[in-house]
């Protein structure tokens, strides 16, 4: 069975192949992030994994990288450092590379989420 699943953390839905119940734990193929199915009736509601914030953003990042064949480069720990005190400050992931704290900036962000790190050879 085919589920249209929207994701809190893109925005976006994504098709989900497989039964969905209460309480199971999916994972966003646009953007990685882990999202917990709270209903299911008439519609798939799903909600981010509750998890400690430098949890929830490493396995996103790391989940995202895989999805799209990624490597991580050597700012990796200094990015995701950033990341959590962006967290702490303003409530979500917002990109430390970006000046603005807006949804498109939420990482992976929305250039990431649209392929251009294949053009530029690396994220923003
Ligand atoms: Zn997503």
């Amino acid at each position: 069975m085919k589920h249209s699943i929207p994701c809190e953390v893109c925005r976006v839905s994504f098709l989900y192949r497989g039964e969905v119940e209460p309480g199971q734990v999916v994972v966003c193929s646009v953007c990685g992030a882990e999202l917990e199915i709270k209903e299911t009736e008439p519609e798939v509601k799903a909600v981010r994994l509750m998890q400690d914030p430098e949890t929830e953003i490493r396995r996103r990042v790391e989940t995202f990288a895989n999805l799209r064949e990624y490597t991580f480069n050597e700012d990796k720990e200094l990015v995701l450092e950033g990341l959590v005190d962006k967290h702490k400050m303003y409530g979500d992931f917002y990109c430390p590379c970006r000046f603005e704290n807006i949804a498109e900036n939420v990482c992976p962000c929305l250039a990431t989420r649209m392929n251009e790190v294949r053009k530029l050879g690396h994220c923003y």
